[in-house]
């Protein structure tokens, strides 16, 4: 077997889903695809592939402010949107790091995409500069007349390939196709290299590799996505419940989802004894089978004393990322004495949410009393019980 090429190192990809998707009535890259939004395919498998010291994802700046923690958690680097796909690209790269010897850009909207196809075009693009992964034209292509209502040539087939992503450069190539940049706008960022007389290279790809731009690609995509994945587990809704105690001691700040609440105790503990985010991530690892909070900050690790809980809730956000799980609603009640926690409710589901970077409307917090009963009754601790639903 021949010895497989050393590919330059670092390498950075920059995914493209910023596009506002007129032909589809809207961000494309968020539809449904086999039960996961269709940029996050391809995203997973560009993590996956193991090729990339970083990933840029190019979002809409709205989509940064209401997606970017669950994807930032992932590992992933974000670059807002600008008004054209080469400005986009532009701010994509602005992103990635200078020293980065080889770079893809890809597509969101091909959600196809295989970690072999990315390997060749990596390595074509390490060894002519840049390439570019293309298919023979299955169709027989006619240039129309300037209405489009006569056909004025035929185009030799045997002559074209339709390019796909992703397109892959050396630094040095994507540095002179920056350059050669008019200020025009592009489908396809390579052309620039050819209009400046630098080789691409073609890459054998295949037709699975299609980009979704109309609702009937949809469909495609989701057919040849189970026949590529005949074993694979679709997602599923997965449930996940959480329970905590800590005591209440004067003098300490009262923490209880992220947030300050004014009362003459707080909660005792190594971190700020947070119950309700400390329920919520037990719950949330549960969902998953992953174990508990303890397991990822045991309470014998002195570096961890006095740490704010949304740490916990981040790392906790991190395990589930890695698992491509996503929190999909939150229902908490926390068991106390005192104070009463009814005015505080919308603050405590606003701060919930904000911590986990989800919806409000998907995050419910409530309190019971515990009817001067037993050790909450007394005053004496405060508990929070949590479930959590989870897509994975
Ligand atoms: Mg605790």
């Amino acid at each position: 077997m021949p010895r497989e090429a050393v590919l330059p190192s670092p390498r950075s990809a920059v995914i493209l889903a910023g596009g506002r998707g007129e032909r589809m009535g809207g961000e494309k890259q968020f539809l449904d695809l086999a039960g996961k939004p269709l940029v996050l395919w391809s995203v997973e498998t560009f993590l996956a592939s193991g090729l990339f010291d970083e990933t840029v994802l190019v979002l809409s700046p709205e989509r940064i402010k209401s997606e970017g923690g669950r994807f930032a958690a992932m590992g992933l680097k974000l670059a807002p949107a600008g008004a054209t796909r080469m400005e986009s690209l532009r701010n994509g790269l602005s992103a990635v790091s200078p020293g980065a010897a080889l770079i893809a850009v890809h597509d969101g909207a091909r959600p196809l995409v295989s970690a072999a196809l990315i390997k060749r075009c990596l390595a074509a693009a390490a060894e002519s500069g840049a390439a570019v992964p293309g298919v023979p034209v299955k169709d027989t292509i006619k240039r129309a007349d300037a209405k489009g209502e006569f056909a004025a040539a035929t185009l030799p087939r045997s002559e074209l390939t339709a390019v796909q992503t992703p397109q892959c450069y050396r630094r040095a190539a994507l540095a002179a196709l920056l350059e050669a940049a008019d200020g025009g706008d592009y489908t396809d960022e390579s052309q620039l290299l050819e209009r400046a007389g630098l080789p691409v290279r073609l890459v054998k790809s295949d037709h699975s590799n299609i980009k979704v731009t109309t609702p009937e690609d949809l469909l495609i995509a989701e057919a040849l996505m189970k026949s590529k994945t005949p074993g694979k587990k679709e997602k599923t809704v997965r449930f996940g419940f959480g329970y905590d105690i800590h005591r209440l001691a004067e003098g300490r700040p009262l923490i209880l989802c992220g947030m300050k609440i004014p009362h003459s105790k707080g909660l005792l503990g190594h971190s700020d004894g947070d119950v309700v985010l400390h329920s919520v991530c037990d719950a949330a690892l549960g969902a998953i089978a992953a174990g508990e909070i303890g397991i990822f900050f045991p309470p014998t690790d002195l570096t961890i004393m006095g740490i704010s809980s949304v740490a916990i809730a981040e790392k906790t956000m991190e395990v589930l990322g890695k698992r491509g799980a996503l929190i999909r609603q939150i229902d908490a009640t926390i068991v106390a004495e005192e104070p009463k926690l009814k005015p505080h409710y919308d603050g405590l589901r606003k701060s919930l949410a904000a911590v986990f970077k989800m919806p409000v409307e998907d995050v419910s917090v409530k309190a019971k009393s515990r009817e001067g009963l037993g050790d909450i009754g007394k005053g004496e601790a405060m508990a929070c019980y949590a479930v959590v639903s989870v897509l994975a």
